[in-house]
């Protein structure tokens, strides 16, 4: 923290993404209109804090250096009251949300979830957390549940975003970090086949180190369906029909076999299983593969040729091949075309996912997940649950097993699980068949949502508890590289609102656990070292000072001397006998293909300006005119058939349900596939529309490919939002992509359950 006439300047990180790129937060006090004025209603006003803020670059950061992208550039706009929830919302025997105290909404809270637990049995009680929570709260949010509400049922909407990836490189390696090396070795690779990802619109600051690499002589093969920003600066460009990543992986295998480019002596020395890997991939020649995918053998060999003829080379996977009900097996062929090549566990050379949201791998290691541990220790293994229970001061027979997964865990709501504690996250919109899932939320006899924005699930609930945000209140992030970082306040909490790690530890001790919750966020941090000391995500050795000096410390540290752990795997792979595992897939189907009724495909992705559910996103007025509203992207041919012009409204139709939203034609997407977005709300949800089938071992949906028809329709009814949003005290979501805009009364009202 910098201090300089009047002006404060706090080394920080963004909000959003898994980048976590460094930036700046400047604070000034008495300069004008203050963050808590409302601008909504008088944009003139100072607040209760009447400090402006802005963010500054931080160039000293490595990951970034100084660079951000817009989401980033305008995170400080999400702090205004006018935007943010600034006090606890209760519902009445109305029916309607209004404004209460915090003592009240806890009082509820506690009372709604001990009720069911009463009547149902502990594991009625479920837990639902974020992948954008701090390492702290995950841990404490892993801890209520299980010392607190003694449920197993917690899991997070992480599982809709990295666990098969999670699931295929433990499988393969032993343990699972999105990057077993920084981002720089990016730059210093010779080949990078980046799979099912769009750095350039997902994380723009990371396309810097694809670009280094190539201004060197690397080349950049990108895969995906769609020709993205990033897939038009590639030097090759696979464009596979949705769903067939695996395939177009054993392909490649063959030819890498067939073309005598593996390395025997790595797959002798490192690996187990080859043989199995290498009978799949015999039965998937280049030809059938071609049929399989779309892609023509001569693209596939030069794939090859460009991926084996570099010294070192990566293969990179985002939610491409990973959200499908094959996703573990998808993510296990593209590893094994590491393996077989001699290309993972070696200088500049591996396997590495592009984690998506901002804690998506620490929010998995530290508890959350519904079969985890902190440490990413298996909450099955006896070893495992003696060391936790030590450090968490209970029996160890007293810990739950293994709980619901997060979708199934959703559509248990109502049935089996009669009372949900939502933390940070939005399952109303970023769950699949959302639809289904709102259903099954409205059937809860008690939803509480703890946010930072009256989301569509928050505007469901019956008790709603504002959280403190990013730049105000201190937490531990793990980056997509297994770097460890410090968010520090920057600014105090404000009125009305409390931190997560205050409401975790009133509702412990107004459910009877006195201790053990500590309110400061280091205090947690440290105890989440010991309880992660001697597990796969070893933390041991991280302190926050550590972080500050050093940018960041990578995981497994074990002790406080120990440097920490950039790069995995280059003496040995972390399995019991050091070896890597090929997973030797073979090919199956999507779990939906277009047949006479819905003879397309749906996939669905991010845009630029917008972040995940939109819930924050949408409330940022720059972000929102970049990107205000749903669409449907299709090709003209396609457009030209169905008599669909630029901006027609369309319909898109599953079997689960249907969005409507503006076409945009485009070149870039096969003819025979729709795309859109999922950061909307109301009509043009494209989760009302997705599959959820699961992935059998991740238990991760199928979000990236299903059925639909498209048909031209008279006009899109709202283009966003469910008409919930609210203009009150505290609470606003006119003009940021919601519609409605009625008062407080009215519109949660209507919205309510
Ligand atoms: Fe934030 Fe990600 Fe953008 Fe960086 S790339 S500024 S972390 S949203």
């Amino acid at each position: 923290m910098t201090t300089h006439a009047g002006t404060t300047t706090t080394d920080t990180h963004c909000p959003y993404c898994s980048l976590q790129c460094g930036m700046g937060l400047r604070a000034e006090r008495g300069s004008g209109p203050g963050i808590d004025s409302d601008a909504s209603k008088d944009p003139g006003a100072p607040g209760d804090r009447d400090v402006s803020v802005e963010v500054v670059e931080r160039p000293g950061f490595p990951v970034n250096r100084g660079a951000l992208c817009g989401k980033g550039q305008s995170a400080a706009e999400v702090l205004r009251r006018g935007v943010r929830l600034t006090a606890p919302l209760v519902r009445g025997v109305d029916g309607v949300l209004r404004e209460a105290g915090w003592d009240d909404a806890l009082d509820r809270v506690a009372a709604g979830l001990a009720a069911a637990g009463r009547a149902y049995g502990r594991d009625a009680v479920g837990v639902f957390g974020g992948g954008g929570l701090t390492n702290e709260k995950a841990y404490l949010l892993g801890k209520f549940a299980r010392v607190v509400l003694r449920t197993a049922n917690i899991d997070y909407n992480g599982r809709f975003c990295m666990s098969s990836a999670a699931a295929a490189g433990k499988a393969a390696f032993g343990v699972d970090r999105g990057l077993p090396f920084p981002m720089e070795d990016i730059a210093r690779t010779g080949c990078v086949i980046l799979v099912g990802a769009n750095p350039a619109d997902t994380m723009p600051p990371a396309l810097r180190y694809f670009t280094d690499m190539r201004a060197a002589g690397g080349r950049l093969v990108v895969v995906d369906p769609r020709r993205t920003r990033t897939a038009a600066q590639a030097d090759l460009h696979l464009q596979p029909v949705p769903g067939t990543d695996l395939a177009l992986a054993l392909g490649l295998l063959h030819l890498l076999i067939a073309d005598g480019h593996v390395d025997e002596e790595f797959v002798a020395a490192r690996t187990v299983g080859f043989d199995a890997a290498r009978a799949t991939a015999m039965a998937h020649w280049p030809e059938r593969v071609e049929r399989i995918t779309g892609v023509p053998v001569e693209a596939m060999r030069e794939a090859i040729r460009m991926f084996v003829s570099a010294p070192a080379a990566m293969v990179l996977t985002a939610r491409g091949p990973e959200q499908q009900s094959k996703g573990v097996d998808t993510v296990g062929a593209w590893i094994d075309l590491c393996l077989a090549a001699g290309k993972a566990g070696r200088p500049l050379s591996g396997y590495g996912c592009l984690t998506g949201q901002g804690n998506g791998q620490g929010g998995r290691e530290h508890g959350q997940k519904a079969d985890q541990l902190p440490g990413y220790r298996m909450i099955t293994d006896p070893a495992a649950r003696a060391h936790v229970a030590e450090v968490w001061g209970v029996d160890a027979d007293s810990l739950p097993g293994p709980g619901r997964s997060a979708y199934e865990l959703l559509i248990s709501c109502g049935e089996e699980i009669r009372a949900l504690f939502v933390m940070g996250s939005n399952p109303v919109v970023s769950a699949p068949n959302a639809a289904h899932v709102q259903t099954r939320l409205a059937a809860l006899d008690f939803l509480v949502v703890a946010d930072v924005v009256l989301s569509e699930t928050a505007a469901l609930a019956d008790v709603v508890l504002p959280s403190a945000q990013w730049a105000e209140e201190n937490g531990t992030m793990t980056n997509l590289e297994g770097r460890v970082i410090l968010r520090q306040a920057a600014l105090p909490v404000p009125d009305g609102v409390r931190t997560d790690l205050f409401t975790l530890n009133a509702l412990a001790r107004r459910l009877g656990v006195e201790r053990g919750f500590a309110t400061d966020a280091e205090e947690v941090f440290d105890e989440l070292r010991r309880a992660s000391a001697g597990g796969a995500a070893d933390y041991a050795g991280i302190t926050y000072d550590r972080i500050r000096a050093e940018d960041g410390v990578f995981w497994p540290c074990p002790d406080v001397a120990h440097p920490g752990t950039p790069r995995l795997f280059l003496d040995r792979f972390a399995t019991p006998d050091g070896r890597a595992r090929f997973a030797a897939p073979t090919h199956r189907a999507a779990a939906e293909e277009p047949d006479a009724e819905y003879p397309l495909y749906l996939t669905t992705g991010r845009v630029l300006s917008q972040y995940q559910s939109g819930a924050q996103t949408r409330r940022v007025p720059t972000l929102n005119r970049a990107a205000s509203g749903p669409f449907v992207e299709l090709h003209p041919d396609l457009a030209e058939r169905m008599g669909v012009g630029e901006g027609d409204p369309v319909a898109v139709t599953s079997r689960r349900g249907r969005a409507v939203a503006p076409a945009r034609l485009s070149r870039e997407i096969r003819p025979d596939t729709v795309f859109m977005p999922f950061h909307w709300a109301g009509e043009g949800r494209a989760n009302s529309v997705t599959n959820a089938a699961l992935d059998p071992v991740s238990r991760m949906p199928e979000f990236k490919v299903c059925a639909v028809r498209l048909e031209r329709v008279a006009k899109v009814e709202s283009a966003a939002g469910e008409g919930r949003a609210i203009a009150s005290d505290g609470v606003d979501g006119a003009g940021f992509g919601f519609g409605g805009g009625a008062g407080v009364d009215a519109a949660v009202g209507v919205g309510g359950r």
